[in-house]
Formats: structure tokens, sequence, C-alpha cells
């Protein structure tokens, strides 16, 4: 139920003087928005009043249906609206429990009840005898007495609760919008701020979709949409500007991807040969065959950079299916061909990692290899000044250069950038790639890897412009990882198994469940700052309590996402190395760091996961030697998604099999991709999908430049920083 706002009653719009708001007007010009709401906004990515209208619930609760006072006596257990006058209110105090009981007694002309509150004795001066409430709430039933139970509340103002004027309420008596609370902002403080602006405001929202376009879908005008969205009349007009909204959405993200693609294939690049002997020389001296997957993988990207169109592929596999072989494969090439190699990490410690990978693979084709970070300069593992490494990788002697974000500064100059290889990043447009090579004429090719399987449905829509290689097939002899559905009264063997598995040098991963759905990100490269403090509170109790109840003789660490990256790569480095034994985490921890030594992973709340998120998980550790573990910690063992994890431990059947079943939100990563929940629901459904990509190809064929949008284009624009295409 909401929370007490302490504002209520006090309605506000702006007047005149302050009357020039539009939808650019930032938040903080907004009377009743103090500094700390702001920064709850912020989190959420809502800057400007624009970006608050367009905040969509996720639901709606119905409190339409008012019922007489006098039947809400047989309704026990069950939530209830109803409508009435306060003939009395009064604190209560226990002093035994030290709280304040507020009891009031409220009656129509059927009959009279009473509703208690806990603690918000406030309330005493937010209603007075003879004032008009709406309530709603769960009636309930002690030592023989019936109430109604810390109810919600709106006071109707007393023009209309004379009848004078009908009253649009907000919160009561009608359906209510229901926001996805995040970082402690409740529904009930966003429809209060949100009603008025949109009242004021919403003659002045301009139709962003092509009227043909909208006219032949049916689809409701925006000014009509975005009121019935937040306040709906029925749940029908709810899901009819939904639909709206859904589709415009999916039309921006194809119509933005379709140009990418058409912008590429007018960009110039290089040929790369394929250098067959090269390639066999390599091939024989790994220590073991590669699979028809990785074979097939190499083919498709050496064949797309012999053209002289520039390559934008995927390559998507499993954790552990071997793709740092495949790019190894082709970076060498490239490099053989002239050209150098960039490889792109999300963080520090994957790009060193990579360093380390790049340099052993190589070895015998005697490479130039740099590293670049924030802080580190390296070439051939050895520490060098970045100067020289920057000189270096200018002269084009540093054939391959791994590094991180650092890549992307002005100051790394290449001679002759042949292929960037991005692993485990957000997408990586073409002005990215431009930035990498802004010294050269002709763009670089470009190769993605991911380790999140993706159904091939939605990889052309969200991916639509890149070309796939899928690896499926893991190298033979992996070790299965036995997954294990823990109830609570196995938890104790659990933790016994989990003390001697440590005890025989293994280390151990715990993962936290998340707490609220998660917000959009604010803006930023990483994925980190999307973690909620619900998430962080609860990595915190589960690092206590394993640390000083559970575990007191193992080193216990911890990790989360609102810690500083310098922190992290510090907790990471040290589980590395061995000097921590159990580390506690939240679920926004790098993807493919290679911890060999890791041989348990143990998921707390697992039933709240994904299925394709849960095998994620499960992918970080097997990576060595040692016969490794999942335990998936649930109260509800009969959960079939759970039996469906320890079952298979095929991705891409998971994440289809995930997709049917809950959408996509985890699948993508609702934080890499920034859509609001109302979309990525959508993007399990593929004929609306088509439907918007076939709008989009129309739409481009007619007017590529979209000259005769102009609103949309700059929603667009809008729209591709949001999802970090620049
Ligand atoms: P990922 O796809 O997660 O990046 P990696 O490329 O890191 O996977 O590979 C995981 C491990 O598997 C590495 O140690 C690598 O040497 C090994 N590997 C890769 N391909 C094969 C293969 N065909 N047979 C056996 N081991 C392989
Ligand atoms: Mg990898």
């Amino acid at each position: 139920m909401d929370k007490a706002f302490p504002c209520e009653g006090k309605e506000w719009l702006f007047d005149s003087a302050q009357g020039h708001m539009n939808l650019n007007t930032p938040i903080a010009e907004l009377p009743r928005v103090g500094p700390q709401s702001q920064k709850k906004l912020k989190r959420l990515g809502i800057k400007t009043v624009g970006d608050l209208l367009f905040h969509f619930p996720h639901r709606y609760e119905d409190f339409s249906n008012l019922i007489p006072v006098s039947s809400a006596a047989q309704e026990i257990g069950k939530v209830i609206c109803l409508q009435g006058k306060i003939v009395d209110i009064k604190n209560i105090r226990i002093f035994k429990r030290s709280m304040t009981i507020t009891e009031a007694q409220v009656e129509d002309s059927t009959g009279k009840i009473r509703a208690t509150w806990f603690n918000q004795p406030y309330l005493v001066n937010t209603f007075k005898p003879g004032d008009f409430v709406f309530l709603a709430g769960k009636m309930a039933e002690k030592n023989g007495k019936k109430y109604l139970s810390s109810p919600s509340y709106e006071k109707i103002p007393a023009q209309f609760a004379r009848g004078e004027e009908s009253y649009d309420s907000t919160h009561i008596g009608r359906l209510i919008p229901v926001y996805p609370e995040t970082e402690g902002m409740s529904s009930r403080w966003l429809r209060f701020i949100i009603k008025p602006i949109l009242t004021q405001l919403k003659n002045e929202i301009p139709e962003s979709l092509p009227e043909d376009l909208r006219r032949k879908n049916d689809f409701l005008e925006i000014q009509k949409a975005i009121w019935q969205i937040h306040f709906p009349d029925s749940l029908a007009q709810a899901e009819a500007a939904k639909k709206r909204f859904v589709f415009e959405e999916l039309l921006n993200l194809s119509l933005i991807i379709l140009r990418e693609k058409m912008n590429l294939a007018r960009e110039k690049t290089v040929t790369v040969p394929i250098n067959l002997d090269i390639v066999k020389k390599f091939v024989g001296l790994l220590p073991f065959k590669l699979t028809n997957d990785q074979k097939k993988a190499v083919w498709q990207i050496l064949k797309d950079m012999e053209k002289p169109k520039p390559m934008n592929r995927l390559l998507d596999g499993d954790v552990g299916s071997g793709k740092t072989v495949v790019a190894a494969m082709a970076a060498l090439n490239t490099v053989k061909a002239g050209f150098q190699t960039a490889i792109m990490a999300p963080t520090e410690i994957l790009a060193r990692q990579h360093h380390k990978t790049f340099i052993l693979a190589l070895k015998k084709f005697r490479l130039e290899i740099g590293l670049i970070t924030g802080k580190e300069n390296h070439i051939d593992g050895k520490k060098v000044k970045r100067s020289e490494l920057l000189e270096r990788t200018k002269t084009g002697q540093i054939e391959i250069l791994v590094g991180t974000h650092a890549l992307i500064q002005e100051t790394v100059e290449f001679k002759k950038l042949g292929l960037v290889i991005i692993d485990e990043q957000h997408r990586f447009g073409i002005d990215q790639r431009m930035k990498l090579a802004r010294k050269q004429d002709f763009i670089p090719h470009l190769l993605s890897m991911s380790a999140t399987p993706i159904p091939r449905t939605l990889a052309l829509t969200i991916y639509g412009d890149l070309d796939l290689s899928l690896i499926k097939e893991l190298p033979k002899g992996r070790k299965k990882i036995i997954t294990q559905i823990v109830p609570p009264e196995k938890r104790k063997d659990a933790y016994d198994f989990i003390r001697s598995e440590v005890q025989s040098g293994r280390q151990v991963f715990v993962i936290c469940p998340r707490i609220e759905p998660s917000a959009k990100p604010a803006e930023g490269y990483f994925d980190e700052r999307a973690a909620s403090w619900a998430d962080v509170k609860a990595v915190k109790e589960e690092y206590e309590k394993l640390k000083k109840t559970i575990f007191p003789d193992l080193k216990v660490a911890m990790l989360h996402g609102r810690m500083k990256a310098e922190e992290k790569e510090k907790v990471l480095k040290s589980f590395k190395e061995a000097k921590s034994d159990i580390l506690v985490s939240t679920s926004v921890i790098e993807v493919g760091i290679d911890f060999p030594n890791a041989a348990i992973m143990a998921i707390e709340g697992a039933d709240k996961f994904g299925l394709a998120q849960l095998h994620q998980f499960r992918g970080r550790v097997g990576r060595g030697e040692n016969q490794s573990y999942c335990f998936l910690f649930t109260d509800f063992i009969r959960n079939p998604r759970l039996r469906a994890v320890v079952k298979s431990q095929d991705g891409f059947e998971l994440a289809e099999k995930d997709l049917k079943l809950r959408g996509p939100g985890d699948l993508t990563g609702q934080r890499q991709w920034g859509f609001p929940d109302f979309v990525m629901a959508s993007l399990a459904d593929v004929e609306l999908l088509e439907k918007t990509r076939n709008a989009a190809k129309e739409i481009l064929q007619k007017d590529p430049q979209l000259k005769k949008f102009p609103l949309l284009r700059e929603k667009l624009n809008a729209f591709r920083k949001r999802i970090h295409l620049e």
C-alpha cells in the first residue's frame, strides 16, 4: 500500500507566474520536487518534465469499484474502496510497543466503519471531522471487531463533496497507476506530481508518430494516449494507449538499426585477404581441436573481411564456448595482412585477461601486443610509459592493442586499424568506430562478442544490423556443472558442502537476488549505476550473515554495483588471487572473467531470476579442472523454471524458453538497453516486431533522411543516446 504523503491535500498547479513550463522544463524548476526527489528522479533517467510524463506505470490497481460502507463487513480479507465522511479521528499511543495507532470513524448513508493506521500520527492533522474521503484498503477482523486496515486515502475537496462539480480523483475511485517504484519513490507521490503537470500540458504534447501510420493502425493520438496510460478510464483504454507507445518504441528502435545499417553500407573499409597458411598454422598449434561451430564462425568472419564492405558481426556463444580463439584467429589474419586490431573489454580486469590470453595464444607469431587501461600501459606484458605505448600504436609497431574504454580516448591513434573486437559490451555505433579510426580514410571491420544467448527472433530486431555467428556447441570433454535446487531444509547441508570444498582449496560465488524492478540506467557507459540500493542492502546483509554466523572461519568478500570501479577491481583481483574464499555479490558482476579455481556458484532467491540469467551465473564456474556445482537456493522447489536449469546446460535452449515464459527482460539486459518495462515485455511478440520493422523500412524507403519527420528525428537522437549507440 502507498506510503503516506506529507503534502497531501495541498493541490498545486503552476500558476501563471511560473506558467512557461513545457516538456523541456527541468524537474528542478518544479515546485514541490525537492533536491532529494530530484536525485531520485535523475536516477531513473528523469531530468525534464517530458521525461516525467513519459515515465509510465507498469500496472494499474482497480480502485474504481466503490462499495457502500454497510457491505464492507462482508469483505474480510479483501481490498475494498469506499467513499465517506470522517466523523471522528484520534491517535492512540501504545507505549509498550512504542507506536501510535490513528483511528477514524467513517460513515456514509448506509453505515459506519472504523479505519486504522499505524505510526502515522500526523493523519489527525490531515483529516478533520466532516472531511469527505476516498479510502482503499484491506478489511481485517481482530477480536471480533472489523476495520479497514491502513487504507490508502484521498481527500475529496469540499466543493466536490457537495456535489457541485464532478471530481476526477487521482488515487482512489478509479483505476490507479502503479509505477515501477524505485529508490523510495512511491506511486502516490508520482501520481501527485504527474497529474497536475499532465493536466496543464496535455494539449502541448506533439504527435510523434507519422499520421498515416497512426491512422492505419488505429492508434490513439498521443495526447489522449498519454492521459490514458497514466489515468485510464478503463483497462481497455490503458491497453490501447500502451499498444501505441510500445509500437512507437519498437518503431524507433527499428529505424535506428536500419539507418545504422544504411549508413554503414556507405562507409569504405579495407579488404583483408585470407591467409590460409597462417590460419592453418595457428590451428595446428592449438592444444585442442576446434569445434565445428568455431570453425564455421572463423570462416564467416574471414569471408566478411575479404569484402570491401565493413563487417558488422556478432559472435554469440555461451560462456566457455571458446569465442576467444575465434577472435584471436581473426586478429592474427588481420595483422598478417598489414592492419592493426583493437580489442575492447568493459573492465580493466577483463582487458588484462585478454591481453594475457592473446599473448599466450599468439606467442609463436611474434606479434607486438599492447594493453591500455585508465592507468596501465603494457607491451607484451611489460610496463611501459603511456607515451611509448601511444607512439608505437601510432607508428603501427603495436599490432594488437587490448584495452578498456580508454581505447577511444582522443590520444589513441592507430596507423591502420583494420579490425575492432568488442567483448561483452554495449553496442558499438559507427561513430565510435570512426572515433577509433579518426586518422584513416576507412573504417575498421567490427566483431562483437557476447555470452548472452539471444534467440533468433529477437536478434533480428535488436541486432538487425548485425550478421550473426553462433557457437552452440561446447568444446568436448567439458565437465557438466552439477546443478541442484536447495530447499530451506537442505541449506545446512549445502553450507557444509561449501565449507568442505573451500577446505580443499576451491572458491565460491554467492549471488543475491535483485530486489526491485530495475530502473532505466542513468547515462554512463557501464551498467553499475543501475544497481538499486535495495540490492546493495541485500548484499551487505548476506555478507554479514555469511561472515559472522555461517562461515566465521572463512574469508568472505563482497562486491556490488555501487562500489567505485577501483574498489571493485581490487575485490575481483584479490578473489582471483585466492585471497578470499567466498565472494558475495549482486547480479551485476561482470561476465567473462576466468576464475578457474571457483567451483561453486550459489544463487540466493533463485526463483527471482530468469532462466537465461541463472545459466549465465552458472557459467562463471566450471572453468578449471575441478568438478563444479551450482546451488539454486529457493523456497519454491517445484518451480518448473528452476527444474529446466537443472536439466539443461544449453544456453540457447534456456534463452528460448525464457523468452516464451517471461519475455526478454533478463535476457538482453534491460539495463543495457534502457527500455522501460512495458516495452521489454513486448519484445517477445514476434508479429509486432515484424510489423514495426516493416513500418520502419517503409518510412525509410520514402524518406531516408526523415526530412518530413523532424520530431521523429529528434526522438531518434535521444533514443540513440539512451541505448548507448553513441
Ligand atoms: P568464451 O567463449 O567464454 O570467451 P573462452 O574463449 O574463454 O570462452 O574459452 C574457454 C576455455 O576453453 C579456454 O580455456 C579455451 O582455451 C578453451 N577452448 C576453446 N576452444 C576449445 C576447444 N575447441 N576445445 C577445447 N578447449 C577449448
Ligand atoms: Mg570470453
